[in-house]
């Protein structure tokens, strides 16, 4: 299979130069537009359990090119600490979300996050499930390139079940934990 659009950052564009008067933002609801109008068409293609797969998959691959790109190049971490400093900050400056950390337990590797004002969700209509799966991956992948061990994500509390934040619980994937890797940083 040939693939035209392999993603790599430069794909972003120069946005200074292309758009000099309309600058680097553009409004939440066009943003949710293409996220949503990508859902249904995948969605009526290919069901909802793989559409949900597939978005997990984009936002662990922006989850990692974001921390490759954004994260790094933003500051220097050399422990947890910086890390949640690093990623809380990037987050508030690309107009994400606002992160907390509310639980680490280091040594087994689980960590319990929530995101107010989210993005993807903050404000949307209340639904029976929880519908933030491309953050999900996103903090994937955010967590897997910083510890160098697989994650999974799970929102556990959304915007649109009711609650006014979005809450996910990062784990290490159980095949890292049989392996039985040590985490290369476990400082705070
Ligand atoms: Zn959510």
């Amino acid at each position: 299979m040939t693939q035209r659009y392999k993603f790599n950052w430069d794909l972003l564009g120069d946005i200074a130069e292309g758009r000099p008067n309309l600058g680097p933002m553009v409004r939440t609801e066009i943003y949710r537009l293409m996220q949503f109008s990508f859902r249904d068409v995948l969605e009526q293609t290919y069901g909802t359990e793989a559409a949900d797969k597939l978005f997990y998959q984009a936002g662990l691959l922006a989850g990692k090119q974001f921390y490759q790109n954004v994260m790094k190049a933003a500051a220097a971490f050399n422990d947890f600490s910086d890390f949640i400093k690093t990623f809380q900050s990037t987050l508030a400056e690309k107009g994400i979300g606002i992160l907390r950390i509310e639980a680490a337990d280091h040594a087994r590797g689980r960590y319990v996050l929530s995101i107010a004002e989210d993005l993807d969700c903050a404000g949307l209509p209340e639904l029976d499930y929880e519908i933030c799966v491309y953050d999900e991956g996103f903090i994937a992948g955010i967590f897997a390139s910083y510890t160098g061990r697989e994650y999974t994500v799970k929102e556990v509390d959304c915007w649109c079940t009711g609650d006014r934040t979005c809450r996910f619980v990062a784990e290490v994937a159980a095949a890292n934990k049989l392996a039985g890797q040590p985490a290369d940083r476990r400082e705070v």
